[in-house]
């Protein structure tokens, strides 16, 4: 780790154990000062250098010439009445994303942006009409979850302030699978975040040959934005449907949960849009559909946004549409809507994305990886 490497430093909420053991193997450190480091980090809490006790100050000092640990900083924190949480975080080059924390009995949930907006253009979801402006790094999807943990306090060992983990805020995470995997990697590991693989979520709207990928890489819990149970519906609400259609989708959740142990399911994620895909017979169509899989349906009441066409289902629709499902003996259940007199709910996410130019699916070749 020589001075005339330390031009830009490399933050290390990027690095998962395997790269920053190559990285402290190439500079002639030994590897398991990479597991102390990321203990710190990732167990202790701690984001300065010279806080690292046990390792020697001629190290630290070289460490913080090569590298950071860096977070995004603050632009804005919103409370809910509901005690759900929204940070606007403002990334290098002037975009923001948005963190919810969702903290609820018995758990709490964080979820964290994977892109500075979105190109799958579902005509139901805010962060779509903003277009995609560019995938976030490892050290960007990181950083929100240390942040969170951070401004949360508690303990990062013991009393967990977070117990589970949802890729579910901006963007479609299996889009900037590159950067997301090691994110996967470094929450699961136990010298980084240490959380249990079915408490972190990795939601995606249908990405068939990154499924596979994540299924080979990673072992992670899956949620599938579904949303219709049929290809002329599903063209309409989520787009990527016409490149990846449900008979395609299907094939890859079958594969995802194959061979995994039998507790293993999906969790299929279908929004609630009145008029439009909440009728009983869609219902039984959906039960059909998802038929001896294992999977849990997801009902999400719309969430509103200025300019959205769409309206929320009924509750009596939204009642009677689980009925239909757990006659046919699948486990459903209705997310309660949280954080939405802040703008932090499902669908609701915006951030501030500048370009204005727009990466939407409608408008450009689908370039995927
Ligand atoms: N791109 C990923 C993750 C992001 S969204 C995906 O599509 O799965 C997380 C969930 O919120 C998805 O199921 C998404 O379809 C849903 N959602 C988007 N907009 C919404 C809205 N306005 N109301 C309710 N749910 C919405």
């Amino acid at each position: 780790m020589t001075a005339a490497s330390a031009s830009t430093p490399v933050n290390l909420f990027g690095l998962d154990r395997t790269e920053l053991r190559a990285r402290f193997a190439e500079a002639g450190e030994k590897p398991f000062r990479a597991d102390q480091i990321m203990q710190w980090i990732y167990r202790r809490g701690q984001g300065d250098f010279d806080g690292m006790t046990n390792i020697s100050k001629d190290l630290r000092g070289k460490l913080a010439e090569r590298f950071e640990i860096r977070t995004p900083e603050l632009l804005a924190e919103q409370v809910s009445q509901d005690g759900t949480r929204k940070w606007v975080l403002r990334l290098d080059g002037g975009n923001a994303i948005e963190t919810v924390y969702i903290p609820e009995e018995g758990r709490a949930t964080l979820c964290i942006s994977s892109q500075v907006g979105c190109a799958m253009d579902c005509s139901f979801c805010s962060t779509a009409q903003q277009g995609l402006n560019r995938n976030m790094t490892t050290a960007e999807i990181i950083a929100q979850v240390w942040f969170a943990a951070r401004t949360l306090g508690g303990d990062f060992q013991n009393e967990r302030v977070i117990s589970n983990i949802v890729f579910m805020g901006m963007g479609e995470p299996l889009a900037n699978y590159g950067a997301v995997l090691p994110a996967i990697r470094i929450l699961l590991d136990d010298f980084g975040f240490g959380m249990s693989k079915r408490r972190v979520t990795v939601s995606t709207s249908g990405l068939v040959p990154f499924m596979d990928r994540l299924r080979g890489d990673v072992d992670t819990a899956l949620a599938v934005s579904l949303h219709a149970p049929n290809d002329a519906l599903r063209n309409e609400l989520v787009p990527i449907n016409r490149k990846y259609n449900i008979e395609e989708l299907m094939a890859a959740c079958r594969r995802y949960v194959e061979g995994k142990d039998r507790k293993t399911h999906i969790v299929y994620e279908y929004v609630m849009l009145d008029g439009v895909n909440d009728s009983p017979a869609l219902a039984r169509d959906l039960a059909k559909l998802l038929g001896n899989m294992p999977a849990k349906v997801n009902l999400i009441p719309f969430n509103p946004f200025p300019g959205s066409d769409y309206t929320r289902s009924k509750p009596e629709a939204i009642r009677a549409f689980g009925e239909v499902l757990r006659a046919k003996r699948i486990i459903t259940t209705t997310r309660k809507t949280r954080g939405d007199d802040i703008d932090a709910a499902c669908g609701q996410l915006v951030g501030r994305v500048q370009s204005k130019q727009k990466n939407r699916l409608r408008d450009i070749p689908v370039r995927l990886g």
